[in-house]
């Protein structure tokens, strides 16, 4: 079905389109609450989630395109808006050569650690500082398929909304809660967690493998340089390391988060 669309906008100095190329910026993001993702893909998984796009932008000569009447369609009964462009603006839009033929700003969701309860299977992933958007967004992923409850960022962490995050979480950001907090905030609502808090260092002595992976549970992940910090690991019930055969020092922050995970569920079904 070829949607009924307005006139097709092509110029860089839409009010609309400067609004939506903001996005990049954590600064605008901030301001506005919402944040871009990319491709039909995307967009429909944000659908199935509950979210409808707040601005859906796609291709105007490629306006048939399967999905966009149900994307469209929920975007204006959430009281958004459709933006039909030029292929050369959504490069523009999307900071690429080969752009997506659709994308779409969404209102950004958050939960407050108060509102994070210790349902008996529940598995929280804690993430000290993470720098790296491709390691929080392949940590997001990797959580949808884990199942766990969501991430809960400490501190000075990268933007889950970053559009490098969105894109490397493939979808999961619509389904994974999310968290924001600080050390001491973390630290008193760890004071009144129920079950373990599963820390992992380079120089814990227990391996992964041996770990208690009962639930409800808190996986600690450290930062990418400096590792977890002593007031983080502090709160840990256990401290657990993965064992390393080769030269280098550590495991990537995502793979290592990865691992855990699946020795959790592996655990979880003997
Ligand atoms: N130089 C850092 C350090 O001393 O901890 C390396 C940090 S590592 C790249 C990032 C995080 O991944 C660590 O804080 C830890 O949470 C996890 N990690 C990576 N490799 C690990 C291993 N072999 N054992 C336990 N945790 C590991």
């Amino acid at each position: 079905m070829k949607i009924i669309t307005q006139e097709t906008i092509t110029s860089a100095a839409n009010a609309e389109i400067k609004a939506l190329r903001s996005l990049h910026e954590r600064k605008y993001r901030r301001q506005t609450g919402l944040f871009l993702a990319e491709g039909m893909r995307i967009c429909l998984d944000a659908l199935e989630q509950g979210h409808a796009p707040h601005r859906l932008v796609y291709a105007a000569e490629r306006s048939d395109i399967a999905g966009l009447d149900r994307l469209s369609a929920a975007c204006l009964a959430a009281g958004g808006r459709l933006l039909p462009v030029s292929q050369a603006l959504l490069g523009r839009i999307s900071r690429k050569d080969n752009p997506q033929m659709v994308m779409a700003a969404f209102h950004q969701t958050t939960v407050s650690l108060q509102q994070l309860t210790a349902d008996p299977d529940s598995c929280w992933i804690a993430l000290d500082r993470v720098r790296d958007p491709g390691n929080l967004g392949t940590i997001m992923r990797t959580a949808d398929a884990v199942g766990a409850a969501g991430i809960i960022l400490i501190d000075d962490c990268t933007d889950p909304f970053s559009v490098e995050a969105v894109r490397a979480s493939m979808g999961a950001v619509f389904s994974v809660r999310l968290a924001v907090t600080d050390t001491p905030g973390f630290t008193r609502w760890a004071g009144d967690w129920p079950g373990e808090i599963i820390g992992t260092a380079l120089p814990a002595s227990c391996d992964y493998r041996k770990a208690d992976w009962r639930r409800p549970l808190v996986l600690l992940m450290g930062n990418e340089q400096a590792g977890l910090t002593e007031a983080l690991s502090g709160l840990c019930t256990q401290l657990i390391r993965l064992p390393m055969k080769g030269r280098a020092d550590s495991l990537n922050l995502a793979v290592a988060t990865g691992i855990c995970l699946y020795e959790m569920n592996r655990a979880g079904e003997m």
